[in-house]
Parts: C-alpha cells; sequence; structure tokens
C-alpha cells in the first residue's frame, strides 16, 4: 500500500508503507472510502511544529470494515462506519462524562490519509451508519463528521449556543465554517462570521451566518461591541489557535458569556489578571468528537445539513501533495482525498 509521508516542510510523499492489520483483538482495518487534509495538518507542513522524522499523515477517515480482531464487538466487516481522530473506549470515566478525547485508553490517530487504515479500540471509537451503505454523494459529509465538523460542533457546544444566542465565529477556515453551520442548529438567532475572504463569506452565509466582520484584532472586537449594543456576544467559538484570535475571541465575549476554543493553539499565552477581570467562561480542546458522532451522521443521513461543502478540492489520494499545497496557499477550503 502506498500512503502519505512528512518529511519536512512543505516535503509531502506518497509512499510504500506497510499495509495495516490486526494487532490487538479490540482492532479494526477499514478499507477508506475517503480522507482528508486537516488544517492541523498545516503546523507541521509549514514547518511551525516540530516532528521527529519521517510522519505518516492523517486522522479524518470513514470506509468499509475489512476486517476486526477476535473481541469486537459491535462493528462487523463490510459496514460503513465514521470514527474520530481520537480513539476512545466510550466506557471509562472520561468517556461517560462525553470527553471520549480524554479517554484513558487514547490515541490520537495518524496514518489516516492512506487506502487502509488500523483503528484501536474499534468497539468504542467506531459508529456504523444505520441502514447499510450509504450513497457515494453523502461520503464527503460523512467524513466531515470525524474531526471537521465534529470540531466546530464542540466548539459550539463549549461555547454553550443557546437558542436565540448572540454567537461570534473566530477563523473561516474549513471548522470555523462548520461552527456556523453547528450554531445554526443549535438554534443561534445572530451568527457573526470573522473573514475576509470572499468565497468563504460565502459558505458561512449559506451555513447561516447573519453577519460578516472582516476587521481584526481590537478593530473586530471594536465591531462586534458596536453590533451588540457594546455589550458582547453570548458565545463565541474560537477556530484558529494564535495569540492574536484567542484575545479577539475573549475581548468580543460579554461578561458571563464563554468561549468555545478549539484552534490548537500555538505560542497563546494569558495573563492571569487580565483574565480575572474579563469574567468570561472559557472551555475547549480536543474534540470529543465521539460524543457528537451518532447525532451529526444521523443529521448527514436524513438530509438536514450538507458539511462536506467545506471540501472544495477533491483529488485521487496519490496527488495528496497537491492538496496540501492548495490549502497552504489558500487556494482550498479543505482537500477531499480519494483512494
Ligand atoms: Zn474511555
Amino acid at each position: 500500500m502506498k500512503g502519505t509521508v512528512l518529511y519536512g516542510p512543505s516535503d509531502i510523499r506518497f509512499e510504500d508503507l506497510e499495509t495495516p492489520k490486526i494487532i490487538e483483538p479490540t482492532d479494526a482495518v477499514l478499507r477508506l472510502a475517503a480522507t482528508c487534509v486537516c488544517g492541523s495538518d498545516l503546523w507541521p507542513y509549514r514547518g511551525l511544529q516540530p516532528i521527529g522524522g519521517p510522519t505518516p499523515m492523517g486522522h479524518e477517515y470513514c470506509g468499509f470494515v475489512e476486517e476486526v480482531g477476535s473481541a469486537v464487538k459491535s462493528v462487523k466487516p463490510g459496514q460503513f462506519v465514521v470514527g474520530s481522530f481520537a480513539t476512545s473506549d466510550n466506557t471509562c470515566a472520561h468517556c461517560q462524562y462525553g470527553y471520549q478525547s480524554s479517554c484513558i485508553h487514547r490515541e490520537f490517530m495518524f496514518r489516516a490519509q492512506a487506502p487502509f487504515l488500523r483503528v484501536p479500540q474499534a468497539d468504542g471509537t467506531l459508529v456504523p451508519t444505520a441502514g447499510g451503505s450509504p450513497s457515494d454523494d453523502l461520503v464527503p459529509s460523512l467524513l466531515a463528521c470525524s474531526d471537521v465538523l465534529g470540531t466546530g460542533w464542540f466548539a459550539a457546544d463549549a461555547a454553550n449556543v443557546m437558542p436565540g444566542g448572540t454567537v461570534v465565529v473566530v477563523g473561516d477556515g474549513a471548522v470555523g465554517l462548520l461552527g456556523v453551520l453547528s450554531a445554526k442548529q443549535m438554534g443561534a438567532e445572530r451568527i457573526i462570521a470573522m473573514s475576509r475572504h470572499d468565497t468563504r463569506q460565502k459558505l458561512a452565509r449559506e451555513f447561516g451566518a447573519t453577519d460578516i466582520v472582516a476587521e481584526r484584532g481590537d478593530e473586530a472586537v471594536a465591531r462586534i461591541k458596536d453590533m451588540t449594543k457594546g455589550i458582547g456576544a453570548d458565545s463565541v467559538l474560537e477556530c484558529v489557535g494564535t495569540q492574536e484570535s484567542m484575545m479577539q475571541a475573549i475581548g468580543a465575549t460579554r461578561p458571563g458569556g464563554y468561549v468555545g476554543y478549539v484552534g490548537v493553539p500555538h505560542g497563546v499565552e494569558f495573563k492571569g489578571e487580565e483574565l480575572f477581570y474579563r469574567h468570561v467562561h472559557l472551555h475547549g480542546g480536543p474534540a470529543p468528537v465521539r460524543r457528537f458522532l451518532p447525532k451529526l451522521i444521523d443529521l448527514v443521513l436524513n438530509g438536514t445539513i450538507n458539511p462536506g461543502k467545506v471540501f472544495d478540492l477533491t483529488l485521487p489520494l496519490d496527488q495528496v501533495a497537491e492538496g496540501y499545497r492548495a490549502m497552504d496557499e489558500r487556494r482550498a477550503i479543505k482537500t477531499l482525498l480519494r483512494p
């Protein structure tokens, strides 16, 4: 099998890798229907996050169960499944509280930008689609559930989005755009998307944004304050992970409001005293996608949502290097890869 390996900045190779097989009795091996490039893959791709040598890439996946280990009970060969980027037993205390991405058996997935994938903790990690194999046109939206939608949904959940509430979304990448979709599904009345890119603004509006703000930093905070009678937003979704985006998110939140942050922080620092006087709830982290998967899969299968629209570039898997380049150069919002 050939798969995707990052060798260093801007150096993606599609090369021979060992075909995955069952190692633990709790494993499954999947034949992937689709995989994709994540915004978080761009951090090491750009050399902003060190890697310890050649690293197989990819953590978003859906597809058909090829083989299961002897202890696996809830998924069977032939089923179509979606799994999270973090594995979970779905039974430990953290899982029971809904924080499967802090499972005591958590492993962060990688190697998914490949035709086959080994998934540990298959029973707790994978969710089969109801009603058999989905039609092929639903595959992009089901793939989105694996991370990008699940993460946008968690941002909205962590930001305590309520029916009738005012929401700000910082970040117009795929997660931010699906944060808009998630806030809309949760009944937000006003959704302000921060974006200065025409195609992303359009998609944000399609997903439910009522307003667009192009300013950044202090100017952006001032605009949000203007738009909310000087109060600030009830819920702010931080979907970038830089110091500027985090301070923008905190600044846009009203006292007593909530910031849900899912952008992987790079160089973000807080001053305790400054935070103290802000009066905001901060909740974030790697999204417990597994908590939301059954609901999100349902919403896709019954046609309520179409999160697959964030994929504006589809390539054969062997052209994965171009998929990274297109996202790095912001020619594509998100690249879908077909094995
Ligand atoms: Zn667990």
